[in-house]
Order: structure tokens, then C-alpha cells, then sequence
């Protein structure tokens, strides 16, 4: 079992599979992409299975596959059929920009992953094009009714962008009302590969609640998981449900369980903080599944307590783009 130098088991890991994107979101990176990682610096899927495996070994029983655009990796169903079948990992999902996921989505269901989270900043499809940089608000917006209809675990991401989306929240959150998603808001964070940087924001998880409790003043808070990051909401009448990710704010660090590991092996204990290890080179030498568990050990064991206290000992990390930490 993995637990930290604070008391917290660590049990869920998010597994970045890729850097690299088809779509340009503007608060994610800037319009010409970021210095991606060349092809031999990114884990194979063969290095990302046994690596899966020696971390679930070590504890974890939730993984989420994100990246970048995790379907812009053809070969991430190999992964994935491995995955399914991997005995102690209790939960798989995956985060997309559900651009690319529309001919897999059978053999999803077939394998039984059923949380999907989709990223959509806008239910316009101006704005929706406005911030991505392409041209794919139908097939995203197809996509997504498929997973729904499907019977899929989905959560809809939305980041609220103060001046670009803000309008959008209210339209968004009506897809909770007609179907059985949970549309979750979340702040922003200045992880945008120098796209611009600020230091605080408007659209906080007050702001962004005052603004739904205008429309529906009757929503009520629901119990959710202690190590969740959302707080989680019910409007009566409502399908599904609705929440806030105070990812800036950092309100959920006291009862943080995850760990990170960036497409390049990359080891992140914290969001705001720097990498305290590379495994790749590790996974790719003598000896790796203890070397690698040692590293685990050894990152997990000097975590910081919270977002603030990274932040405070790593000042650059906001030069960082999500793409290459996996959100
Ligand atoms: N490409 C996939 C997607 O967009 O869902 C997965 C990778 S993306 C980096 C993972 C998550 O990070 C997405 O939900 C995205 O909205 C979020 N994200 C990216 N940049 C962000 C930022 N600056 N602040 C807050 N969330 C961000
Ligand atoms: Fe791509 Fe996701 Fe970043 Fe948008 S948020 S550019 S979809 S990695």
C-alpha cells in the first residue's frame, strides 16, 4: 500500500499517455502546440503496461488515462484490453476531448470501462471552436450522446473562462437536466504553456455557484467521497447532477490520493509541483520494477501537503502545460 508522508493512502493514479493533441485549447496551450516530447522519450505501451502493473502491485486500484488527446495514441486499446483484464485495479476511465473516441466506443463497453470524462467548454459552437482552434464541435458533440445513450459513467467537464464561456454555464448545465451526466465546473488553472498567465481568477467555485443559484435556487449539495475533488449538486427535476472543482482555489488537497505520471514518465505528486522522478530510463534498465517501486516509495513519501505549499517551493511550474501533466 502506498502512503504518504501526511497519512494518505494513494490509490488512484492518473496515467498520461500521450503530450501530443488535436485540438489547441486556449487554456491549455498556446495556438502553435508546445515543444512536444519526440516519440523515443514517450513511454511505449508495453513499458505503460508493465508499469501499470508494478504500481497496481504497489497499491493503486483507480486509473485514469488522460494526456493529451489519449486517442491520438492508436495503439491505446492495447492498453486499455490490458488493463480490463489487470486483477487488484478496481476502476479505469478515461479523460478525452471525445473527438477521436467515436470508433471505439463499442469495444469500451465490451471491455466494461465505463467512466468517461469529456472535456466540453461550450455548448455554442462558435465558442466551442473559438477556444479548441478546430473545427469539431458535431462530432464531440455526437460523440457525447453516444456515450450517454450508450450507458456510459459520463462527466462533462467544463473549465468557466472568464470573457470566452461564462455565458455557456447555464445552456451546459440543461444537458443535466435531459440526460444522466454530471456536468462539472471547473476553474481554471494557469497550466497553459505560457498561453497567459494570471493570479487569481474570476469564475472561482462561488462565483461560478452564486451564478447557477440565480437560475435554480433550489439545488442541494450531495454527499460525495472524501478524497473527491468535486462538491457535487442536485437540481430537483434534473436527470443528472451538477458540481465545482475548485482546481485553483485547492480546497480538496488535505485528502489528495493521487499520483501522476506524465507521458514521459514523469512521477508528479502534486499538480503545483515539479516531477520528483523519471521512470522511463528506469523502466528501460536492469532491475526496474524495484527500482521503479523505489522511486514510487521515495515520491510519495516527500509529497506536499497541498497546492499552496508546491507552489510555494516550485515558483516555475506554471510554465507548464496541461497537455504534458495530464490534468
Ligand atoms: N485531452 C483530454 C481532454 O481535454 O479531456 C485529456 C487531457 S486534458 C489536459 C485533461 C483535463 O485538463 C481536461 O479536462 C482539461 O479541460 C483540463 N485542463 C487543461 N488545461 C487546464 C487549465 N489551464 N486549467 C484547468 N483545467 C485544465
Ligand atoms: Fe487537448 Fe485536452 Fe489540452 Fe484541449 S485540454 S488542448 S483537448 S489536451
Amino acid at each position: 500500500m502506498l502512503i504518504d508522508n501526511h497519512n494518505r493512502r494513494i490509490n488512484y493514479l492518473r496515467l498520461a499517455v500521450t503530450d501530443r493533441c488535436n485540438l489547441r485549447c486556449n487554456y491549455c496551450m498556446p495556438a502553435e502546440g508546445i515543444n512536444f516530447a519526440k516519440n523515443d522519450k514517450l513511454l511505449t505501451i508495453e513499458e505503460l503496461k508493465v508499469l501499470s502493473e508494478i504500481l497496481v502491485d504497489q497499491g493503486i486500484d483507480k486509473i485514469r488515462i488522460t494526456g493529451g488527446e489519449p486517442f491520438v495514441r492508436k495503439d491505446l486499446m492495447d492498453l486499455l484490453r490490458h488493463l480490463a483484464n489487470l486483477e487488484g485495479l478496481k476502476d479505469i476511465s478515461v479523460t478525452t476531448n471525445a473527438t477521436l473516441i467515436g470508433p471505439y466506443i463499442d469495444e469500451l463497453k465490451a471491455l466494461g470501462i465505463k467512466n468517461i470524462n469529456v472535456s466540453l467548454d461550450a455548448i455554442n459552437k462558435a465558442t466551442f471552436e473559438r477556444i479548441t482552434r478546430r473545427d469539431q464541435y458535431d462530432t464531440v458533440h455526437n460523440n457525447l450522446i453516444r456515450l450517454i445513450s450508450e450507458g456510459f459513467n459520463v462527466r462533462i467537464n467544463f473549465i468557466a473562462l472568464d470573457g470566452q464561456n461564462t455565458q455557456d454555464i447555464l445552456p451546459v448545465l440543461e444537458l443535466a437536466k435531459h440526460y444522466p451526466v454530471s456536468v462539472r465546473f471547473l476553474e481554471e488553472m494557469p497550466f497553459n504553456g505560457g498561453s497567459k498567465s494570471f493570479q487569481k481568477i474570476t469564475w472561482d467555485y462561488k462565483h461560478i455557484l452564486e451564478h447557477i443559484k440565480k437560475e435554480y435556487p433550489d439545488y442541494y449539495k450531495l454527499d460525495s467521497p472524501k478524497t473527491s475533488t468535486s462538491i457535487n449538486y442536485k437540481i430537483p427535476g434534473f436527470k443528472g447532477t451538477f458540481g465545482v472543482i475548485p482546481s485553483f482555489s485547492r480546497t480538496f488537497c488535505g485528502s489528495c490520493n493521487r499520483l501522476r505520471v506524465s507521458a514521459t514518465g514523469d512521477v508528479i505528486t502534486c499538480l503545483y509541483a515539479k516531477a520528483s522522478a523519471n521512470l522511463r530510463d528506469i523502466m528501460r534498465g536492469e532491475d526496474s520494477e524495484n527500482r521503479v517501486k523505489e522511486q514510487v516509495l521515495k515520491a510519495v513519501g516527500s509529497r506536499a501537503k497541498t497546492g499552496f505549499e508546491a507552489q510555494e517551493k516550485y515558483k516555475d511550474v506554471f510554465s507548464n502545460s496541461m497537455t504534458s501533466i495530464g490534468g
